[in-house]
């Protein structure tokens, strides 16, 4: 038989087989729930350095963890990339991951920043603290997360939508540390001093305390970073809270290889590449968030914040915890 007869027999094979012939090329699938501008100057530079290509799809976190459940052992995506450890969390308890066992990954990402049983790791982190209005309120006045429920904030809180996965994930964090009964004041308390309706977004929130329909809210980091590249004027600035308690809460952006990984010793050295300095630094540059490598460099705008205190509890408790935290801001009556 000569060779090119083989190589067509094997064709006819994978074609009947329903096996994709790709599977044999160098390369790497990831299924990102972050935008492609985020990704792709990271991944075209690992294709420079190692010759691996890097395919991806993007697209909605939930959407994308349904494609993988029901891909089943047929799945394309080696890596899932996603936002927020309530998501990653799910996707790991869905049973889309396996546990990666890399030394690389446990030295170069803190353990509160990763799945304890090593399904998903957070690649950057962002912190959900306070912002403010410069014009109406002084840093002195502002100390922690609970305090947000004083009385001296009636009517001057601005907060976004408890469906989204954030909040869940904060208030989840805050039943880690007061438990289920003060959180729930503590929520109760902030739904009291609201200005407004909850907004759909963190930028909608920014850009109400802005114009003064409220004095403080909590937003992620990166979108305070994006607003005001935009807008420098904003008479806005961020506040970080529990500096002598338990910190700002963080949470990341991460990834984990897929149960059915077609190449999962590619997909574990993409991870472990992900999470060295240089990549970090690109990482956490694109979105202005902070990298997990301490050795990474932080952008310009981002170390302008100053530094912080951060909470170390594992941001796995926000997937834990999550439907706790639903019925619990529900309950609560914040929508
Ligand atoms: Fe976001």
């Amino acid at each position: 038989m000569t060779g090119k007869y083989i190589a067509m027999l094997i064709m006819v094979a994978i074609v009947t087989l329903g096996v994709i012939p790709s599977t044999f090329a160098d390369e790497v699938v990831v299924y990102s729930a972050r935008k492609e501008h985020l990704i792709k100057p990271l991944f075209d530079l690992y294709t420079k350095e190692t010759g691996t290509k890097v395919r991806y799809i993007t697209g909605n976190a939930g959407a994308l963890m349904q494609r993988i459940k029901a891909e089943g052992s047929r799945t394309r995506a080696d890596i899932l990339l996603t936002v927020d450890a309530g998501n990653l969390w799910h996707a790991a308890d869905e049973g889309l991951f396996q546990p990666v066992k890399s030394r690389v990954l446990e030295k170069n990402i803190p353990s509160h920043l990763r799945d304890p049983g090593n399904r998903w790791f957070g690649l950057s982190v962002r912190a959900r603290t306070i912002a403010y209005n410069t014009d109406r309120v002084s840093p002195e006045e502002l100390s922690t997360y609970e305090d947000l429920g004083s009385p001296k904030w009636k009517g001057r809180l601005i907060l976004r939508t408890s469906k989204k996965v954030y909040n869940q994930s904060l208030t989840a964090m805050l039943i880690v540390e007061h438990g289920l009964e003060k959180t729930e004041d503590i929520i109760r308390s902030w739904v009291h001093n609201l200005s407004t309706e909850p907004f759909s977004s963190d930028t909608k929130v920014l850009e109400s305390i802005a114009a003064g329909q409220g004095d403080v809210g909590i937003i992620n980091t990166y979108y305070f970073g994006r607003l005001m590249k935009k807008k420098p004027g904003l008479p806005l600035a961020l506040f970080w809270p529990d500096q002598d308690g338990n910190g700002v809460h963080v949470n990341i952006s991460g990834a984990g290889v897929t149960t059915h990984a077609r190449h999962r010793g590619k997909a574990m050295k993409l991870l472990e590449w992900l999470s060295t300095p240089a990549a970090q630094t690109i990482f956490a540059d694109s979105n202005m968030e902070y990298p997990v490598h301490s050795d990474a460099k932080l952008h310009s705008i981002v170390k302008s914040w100053g530094s912080f205190r951060e909470n170390l509890i594992n941001v796995s408790r926000g997937g834990e915890l999550q439907a706790e935290a639903i019925r619990l801001m529900d309950r609560a009556g914040y929508r």
